[in-house]
């Protein structure tokens, strides 16, 4: 099938392959979404139509009480005789695995997971392991994961992104949904905001770095979370039927990985510097905030070096000077100092990628010299920093770095290095080939501290 011209409702890009200008296939393995009110109640209708028999439900204790009884309940009037682990062992690492694996029935052929990212990440792994498909069971919306094929755990007391598999069915039951916590909710939104800044830095690639491009995957990202900035008001009075919205805009934007194949659309600088602020938060023991309030602050601060960029008469000699002189070992002393005992990772992340080499920095430097046009126009098309700002602000999300209690230090590394946590080409990296990292953040910093924002 042709990929659609126009954006179109969920269940349209759901287990379909569609054919595309770009020159892919965009195809999602997700087989149904149900998002709305009662949606909890159509679980049995999918595991009969699907043809399980056995199904095995995760959940945690608070998750239980949420959903996962009213799960339970639901399957056996239905005939069926469901199996339900209340998971002890909540460090989402090995032993919640083990606990998992022992525990599961010799007999079950389906799992279902309640709960929101730790559990249906494990949910995703566990099944893919034991060879099982699984069924997610949303209990609250506060970032994009529940439709990603990859499932996040804990090895070696490290955060680790497994291969896992997608799940077929997800529901949303709004009934739960806006009983959740408000917080949830908005960190969802601010999850889907950093959207605005992804989308710039995608086609920035494009651009600059000739980078494949999606039209149409870029569109259906974006159509989705327009609707959601405009629906801010109905969220902030917590209207059951706008959160259900931001549901389905997470359940786009986490498919939209599988559509296009990479998280090219969803995830850019704006990720980076939540990336980074997890490193740091890791390391000091207490993170600073939730993945989506990080992303809202980070996406109102990489709007703003957008903003900061456009204005500039870029010397682009002076660019191919500071390429031509580059440090690795300064580079190195740099990450050692920000990054302490994750240096090692970035290390290893800059070899495979070399995106800080000389060679390919000129080389980009160039097509920025010769399209700079086209990529003004990009940094002008992006969304105003400030009207984000009091969006966030009004809604209760936080909106700048010390919201988050990220302090001028921080801020100042984070600006500097953040662009290292992954190899895609972004924004950051776009400041950084111009020799600009230092001026631009020197300037972002003294503007947030003018207006006590850091
Ligand atoms: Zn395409
Ligand atoms: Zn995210």
């Amino acid at each position: 099938m042709k990929m659609y011209d126009t954006t179109q409702s969920i269940e349209k890009y759901l287990n379909v392959e569609l054919e595309c200008s770009c020159g892919r296939t965009h195809y999602a393995p997700i087989k149904a979404v149900n998002i709305g009110p009662g949606a909890l109640a159509s679980i049995p209708g999918y595991v009969r139509d699907f043809g399980y028999t056995k199904p095995y439900i995760l959940c945690d204790k608070i998750t239980y009480d949420i959903a996962g009884k009213r799960c339970e309940e639901l399957l056996r009037t239905a005939g069926f005789d469901p199996f339900v682990l209340i998971i002890r062992h909540l460090g989402f690492d090995e032993a919640t695995l083990g606990e998992i694996v022992l525990n599961k029935p010799d007999d079950c052929d389906l799992m279902i997971g309640c709960g929101t990212g730790s559990i249906t990440d494990m949910l995703r792994f566990s099944s893919f392991k034991l060879g099982l498909p699984c069924f997610t069971v949303a209990t609250a919306a506060p970032m994009d994961g529940f439709s990603a094929s990859v499932g996040i755990m804990n090895v070696d007391n490290l955060k680790a992104t497994m291969p896992a598999h997608s799940t077929e069915v997800i529901i949303g039951d709004t009934d739960i949904l806006k009983a959740a916590p408000y917080r949830m909710t908005i960190a969802g939104f601010g999850d889907l905001v950093g959207k605005l800044n992804a989308l710039n830095d995608w086609r920035l690639g494009a651009v600059v770095n000739g980078e494949h491009y999606c039209p149409h995957i870029a569109d259906l990202v974006n159509d989705y979370v327009q609707d959601i900035l405009g629906k801010a008001d109905r969220l902030r009075a917590r209207d059951p039927e706008a959160i259900g919205d931001v549901m389905n805009a997470l359940l786009i934007s986490g498919a939209s990985i599988s559509l296009y194949g990479s998280s090219r659309a969803i995830s850019g600088a704006e990720h980076h510097m939540s990336h980074y602020w997890e490193v740091i938060g890791d390391q000091r023991g207490r993170p600073f905030a939730m993945h989506g309030e990080q992303v809202a602050v980070a996406t109102v601060l990489a709007l703003s070096v957008a903003e900061a960029l456009r204005g500039r008469t870029v010397d682009f000699d002076r660019a191919r000077a500071a390429a031509r002189s580059y440090d690795p070992d300064a580079w190195k002393t740099l990450i050692e100092r920000t990054y302490g005992s994750a240096a090692d990772a970035i290390f290893a992340l800059e070899e495979k990628f070399g995106k800080n080499r000389t060679e390919g920095r000129l080389r980009r430097i160039d097509a920025l010299e010769e399209k700079w046009a086209e990529v003004r126009s990009t940094l002008e098309s992006a969304y105003p920093a400030e009207k984000l700002r009091a969006m966030l602000r009004d809604l209760g999300c936080p909106c700048d770095p010390k919201d988050i209690g990220v302090d001028e230090a921080l801020l100042r590394d984070t600006l500097l290095v953040c662009k290292e946590t992954r190899g895609i080409y972004t924004l950051y990296q776009l400041v950084w080939d111009l020799d600009l990292t230092e001026e631009i953040t020197d300037e972002l910093v003294r503007d947030l501290r003018a207006r006590g924002a850091v």
